[in-house]
């Protein structure tokens, strides 16, 4: 991806390659939970105090949930004033899924998932099949848990439920987080309208634009990837017959991806297009396009993929700039600390973003059942931050060479992505902390 008007923050894709060339020669595949921090887990006391989490998301509601089940008490702080998801896809790999069945919400994940037989990798103009990947029963048997797709408000929705259920009232809309100041003993926030509240302790779990990183860590904004992303949502009746059998996969191309996948009982198809582009940096999940635009950056594609845009209902087409932050280098403020985009944004290449925010979840919220304050924030980030910031790295390097110049080339060499690195295997219901 050659982004010259990225400030040097972002650093060189040259850099990363170097980064993923040691991993690579050094023969590592990713199973631990980084470099945890010594000592029993169990033994002690956990926190005492009230606990703020800011950022209704999938990871601070996971973390939120997970803390009420073990008899802590919780307010969300949550800018919005409905809860709620936009309407696209995601997909949950063991490692997230995992964590849904110890929040005990493997029912309904189930019954809302789609769990795929397979995976295709396609080059985009030929429609030629590059890689298959195992995705259905072979993948549940080797990790334990299944690798779904899911409409995002219903996954939302399933944790919001199950923690309003366990909490009534956890969850505090219109609380726009505008101020935080911390030191050791404790959290005071300030909320647009003038609404204050304190607590023992605050989660920043605020999303990539986080305010809670802004105000209290040395961090520059979110810088733009120089990738431009299209998500569309479509009946699939609406397509062709060979279209709609189509298994899940992506389309990969110069300078370009197209990631398709089934949701809702395979009722709908959603898709996430991809274009390294400079020139267009606007923020937001719901900046309207059109199927012209669109399909203008895929006009050599197959005809299967042009069908797939074609049949977009032209209200259901959205744009926007992927941005992403630099690795921090501490996550902790006194009495503040950051799970999730707040954290460790990072490019969507190996569809971890949502998993690993939800891992930092119950991984924090492990930690602070089982540790006081001070202890807890420091093995918590002890646990995560080497994970995370390999997570970040590899994701932007796999969208490199998705997008490489020779997609025929693509699987022919090694290549480390969410299988290969292990990422499936993580447990952060046991993982040491
Ligand atoms: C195209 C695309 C596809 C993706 N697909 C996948 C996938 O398949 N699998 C996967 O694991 N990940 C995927 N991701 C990544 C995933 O969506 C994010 O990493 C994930 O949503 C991050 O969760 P979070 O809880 O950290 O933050 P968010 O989901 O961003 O939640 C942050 C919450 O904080 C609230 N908030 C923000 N500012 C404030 C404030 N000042 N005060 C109070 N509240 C505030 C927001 O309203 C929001 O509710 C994808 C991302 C993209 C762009």
């Amino acid at each position: 991806m050659a982004c010259c008007s990225c400030p040097a923050a972002w650093r060189s894709d040259a850099a990363l390659a170097n980064a993923a060339d040691v991993f690579l020669s050094a023969g590592r595949t990713w199973r631990g939970c980084g470099k945890a921090a010594a000592g029993a887990a169990g033994m002690r006391g956990g926190m005492s105090g009230d606990i703020a989490i800011i950022g209704a998301g999938l990871g601070g509601l996971t973390c939120a949930l997970a803390l009420v089940r073990a008899g802590l008490r919780v307010a969300v702080y949550e800018q919005a004033p409905q809860l709620g998801e936009v309407g696209a896809g995601i997909t949950l790999s063991p490692n997230a899924s995992r964590i849904m069945i110890h929040l005990g919400l493997e029912q309904g994940m189930r019954r809302l998932g789609v769990v795929p037989p397979r995976q295709l990798t396609q080059n985009l103009q030929t429609g030629k099949v590059l890689v298959e990947r195992e995705r259905g029963d072979g993948v549940e048997a080797q990790y334990g848990a299944p690798y779904l797709h899911l409409h995002r408000a219903d996954l939302h929705a399933l944790l919001a439920d199950a923690l309003e259920a366990a909490q009534p009232g956890a969850v505090r809309l219109d609380h726009k987080l505008e101020a935080i100041a911390s030191d050791a003993e404790g959290v005071t926030m300030t909320f647009a309208g003038g609404k204050r509240a304190a607590a023992a302790l605050a989660v920043g779990a605020d999303g990539v634009k986080s305010a809670t990183r802004d105000a209290l860590f040395k961090t520059a904004p979110p810088q733009f990837t120089g990738q431009v992303a299209w998500r569309g949502v479509l009946p699939r009746a609406a397509l062709p017959p060979e279209v709609q059998d189509l298994p899940p996969g992506i389309w990969i191309g110069e300078k370009r991806l197209f990631m398709r996948y089934p949701m809702r009982g395979w009722d709908l198809v959603n898709y996430a297009a991809f274009v390294n582009l400079e020139g267009w940096s606007e923020e937001g999940w719901a900046i309207p396009s059109t199927i012209a635009e669109l399909r203008s950056h895929y006009a050599d594609a197959e005809p299967m993929l042009l069908a797939m845009i074609d049949a977009t209902p032209p209200d259901q087409l959205f744009k926007w700039a992927l941005h992403a932050r630099e690795p921090l280098d501490s996550w902790t403020a006194g009495s503040v600390t950051l799970l999730g985009d707040a954290a460790h944004g990072m490019l969507p290449f190996m569809g971890q973003g949502a998993a690993t925010a939800m891992e930092d979840g119950l991984v924090l919220a492990r930690c602070l059942i089982e540790f006081p304050k001070a202890e807890a924030l420091q093995r918590y980030e002890s646990a995560r931050r080497e994970r995370t910031t390999m997570v970040q790295t590899q994701s932007r390097l796999l969208g490199l060479q998705f997008q490489g110049k020779d997609p025929e080339s693509f699987g022919k060499g090694p290549i480390l992505n969410e299988d290969t690195l292990g990422l499936f295997a993580y447990d952060a219901v046991t993982c040491p902390i």
